[in-house]
């Protein structure tokens, strides 16, 4: 299993300063479960993460975007605990 190209492969970054892969590509593996594809690059092999949000492979660290990273890492888990009600509640609207 490769990278394929017609998947919305997203830049994320590992926050950890021990790691030596800053960027990772990352895409939603299925979109019913909390599964996630990561790779250092095209042409690497993906690992499969199961977890909330995509995780870095090497120290497991949450992969951040780069407005994430901008604003701290503390932040991004408050943010991912808030995604959750407001997501529902925008569904209930769709409906
Ligand atoms: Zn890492």
């Amino acid at each position: 299993m490769g990278v394929e190209s017609g998947d919305d492969w997203e830049y994320r970054f590992c926050p950890s300063e021990f790691c030596k892969v800053e960027v990772w590509l990352v895409t939603r593996h299925d979109l019913k479960a909390e599964l996630w594809r990561v790779t250092a690059g095209a042409g690497n092999r993906p690992w499969i993460v199961a977890a909330i949000g995509p995780v870095c492979p090497y120290c497991g660290e949450s992969l951040l975007t780069a407005v994430e990273l901008e604003e701290g890492i503390g932040q991004s888990t408050d943010e991912d605990q808030e995604e959750g009600p407001l997501f529902e509640f925008l569904e209930t609207l769709a409906v």
